[in-house]
C-alpha cells in the first residue's frame, strides 16, 4: 500500500519503460494489489488502464497521482506545486477528472495549505494521505486527513493515538524504507540471491547496489545511517502501539529504496512487523485485510465467497514463521493461476532498459 512503480533500483533515478520488469516482480512475489503513492499523473493513470483492460499484466493498481507539495517540491518531476489556496480548486479538479484514488499531501505544505486541500478534496468526496506526522501530528490530524503514508518520528503520543481512532485515521508502515535509511539490511547481500530479488532483478542492478553497499560513509553518511536506524526503531514501537490500539495499519515498502525491491519488499516488511512485535497473523493482516480497509474496498482482502480470487498458495506456516511467506508454491491473480515461470527475468528478451534522470531535487 505505498509503492512508487517508476522503476530502478534506488528511488531516485527511473526506469519507466522498463515497467513490465516491475510489474513481474510484483506477481512474482505475490503482490496482486498496489497503491502508487506518488508518481508522474499520466503515466501512471495510463497503466492503470492497461492492467484494467488486460493488455498489460500487473497487479490491480490505486493510485494518487502526484505528491501535493509546498513551494520548493522535494521530488519535483512528480509533484504539483501549491503555493496558494487559490490553485487548490484546479488541481483537485484535474486529481478528479485523472480517477485519482487517494490525494497524497507532502511535507512542503503548511498546515493552512493542507487543512484547504482536505477541505476541496472532500467536495469531491477524495480523502487525503498525509506524509507523517512529524509537522505537529495531532493538528495535521485535526485538519481532517483520512491516513498517514509512514508511521515514523517523532515517538507517536496517546493524544495523536486517540484522535486517530476517534477519527478514523489509519496509517501505512513502511518500515523497509526506514530500514534502506539505516542501511542495516545491507551489511549481509544474502538476501541478493534469494529467489524473490535474483530471478526478477536485472544483474546490472544487482551490481549496481552491491557497489553502494561496500561503498565507505562519508561521515555525513554515517550520520544519516544511525539517525535512519533511529527512525526504523521508533517507527517499530509506534506500529505496535497502533495496532494494539486498533488503528487500521496497513503494510507498506515506499519501494523502489536500496535493498527495497517492488515485490520482495513486503515479505521484508512483514518480517520488520514482526520484530516489532506483531504476530505473524496480525502481520499477513496489514497487508491483505487491512489493505482493502484502507482502501475501503469490500471486494478483496480475505478469502470469502464472492470476493476477488487474488491468492497465493505458500509452502510452510507463515503464521508461525513468517518468513515463510517467501516460499510461494502459486499466485492466483484474479481467478488466473499465473504461470511464474514467465514472470522472471530473462536477459534474452529484456529490452536492456537502464536507470536514467533522477526524480530528486539535488
Ligand atoms: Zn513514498
Amino acid at each position: 500500500m505505498h509503492v512508487h512503480l517508476m522503476g530502478g533500483w534506488d528511488g531516485e533515478h527511473v526506469d519507466m519503460l522498463g515497467y513490465q520488469r516491475y510489474l513481474n516482480s510484483l506477481l512474482y512475489a505475490g503482490v496482486t494489489t498496489v497503491l502508487d503513492m506518488g508518481n508522474v499523473l499520466p503515466y501512471i493513470q495510463q497503466l492503470r488502464h492497461e492492467i484494467a483492460a488486460g493488455r498489460i499484466l500487473g497487479p490491480r493498481i490505486y493510485l494518487a497521482g502526484p505528491v501535493m507539495d509546498g513551494p520548493d517540491p522535494f521530488w519535483p518531476p512528480i509533484s504539483y506545486v501549491v503555493s496558494s489556496e487559490a490553485q487548490l480548486p484546479s488541481y483537485v479538479n484535474q486529481l478528479k477528472m485523472a480517477r485519482v484514488d487517494v490525494v497524497k499531501a507532502y511535507v512542503g505544505l503548511s498546515e493552512r495549505l493542507l487543512t484547504g486541500l482536505v477541505r476541496e478534496a472532500s467536495k469531491d468526496s477524495l480523502r487525503v494521505f498525509a506524509h507523517s506526522w512529524s509537522l505537529g501530528s495531532a493538528d495535521v490530524i485535526r485538519t481532517g486527513i483520512a491516513a498517514f503514508a509512514h508511521v515514523d518520528s517523532p515517538p507517536i503520543s496517546d493524544e495523536t493515538v486517540r484522535l486517530m481512532r476517534e477519527r478514523g485515521v489509519a496509517s501505512i508502515t513502511t518500515l523497509a524504507m526506514l530500514e534502506s535509511f539505516s542501511q542495516r539490511r545491507l551489511d549481509r547481500l544474502a538476501f541478493l540471491s534469494a529467489p524473490l530479488v535474483a530471478q526478477v532483478t536485472p544483474s546490472q542492478f544487482l551490481a549496481a547496489l552491491r557497489t553502494f553497499a561496500a561503498k565507505a560513509p562519508t561521515p555525513a553518511e554515517s550520520t544519516a545511517r544511525a539517525r535512519g536506524l533511529v527512525r526504523l526503531q521508533t517507527a517499530m514501537r509506534n506500529v505496535k502501539q497502533l495496532v494494539d490500539s486498533e488503528i487500521v495499519v496497513a503494510a507498506g515498502t515506499d519501494a523502489p529504496y536500496p535493498g527495497v525491491f517492488l515485490g520482495e519488499g513486503v515479505h521484508r516488511e512483514l518480517e520488520l512487523l514482526v520484530e516489532a512485535g506483531l504476530t505473524p497473523l496480525q502481520a499477513i493482516s496489514t497487508a491483505t485485510r487491512n489493505a482493502a480497509l484502507l482502501m475501503k474496498d469490500t471486494t478483496w482482502g480475505t478469502v470469502a465467497v464472492g470476493k476477488r480470487a487474488d491468492l497465493l498458495i505458500i509452502n510452510g506456516d507463515p503464521a508461525h514463521h513468517i518468513a515463510d511467506t517467501r516460499d510461494i508454491e502459486t499466485v492466483i491473480l484474479r481467478g488466473q493461476v499465473l504461470n511464474r515461470k514467465d514472470l522472471e527475468f530473462d536477459p534474452k528478451s529484456d529490452p536492456g532498459f537502464e536507470v536514467v534522470g533522477s526524480i530528486f531535487r539535488e
